[in-house]
């Protein structure tokens, strides 16, 4: 499997170990990430962190997301 970049939002750079870059890789077997071995949404290029089922908050349904943009608005 090729690796992709760093699964840590907002990084780009590319993933050495646990799919972190190395950076990260680090701060998380020091135990500075607050998940380290969380499952991502299956969400084509969407890395953030599962919400419900196997998608992220933004990606699990229209329902909720309408949902709460009506609540907040
Ligand atoms: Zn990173
Ligand atoms: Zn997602």
């Amino acid at each position: 499997m090729p690796k992709g970049p760093c699964k840590l939002e907002g990084c780009e750079r590319a993933a050495v170990g646990k799919g972190y870059c190395t950076r990260h890789y680090r701060q998380w077997r020091r135990g500075g990430l607050p998940k380290g071995r969380y499952k991502t949404c299956t969400h084509e290029a969407c890395h953030k962190p599962r919400s419900l089922g196997s998608k992220c908050e933004e990606h699990r349904g229209k329902s909720a997301a309408v949902a709460g943009e009506a609540a907040a608005s």
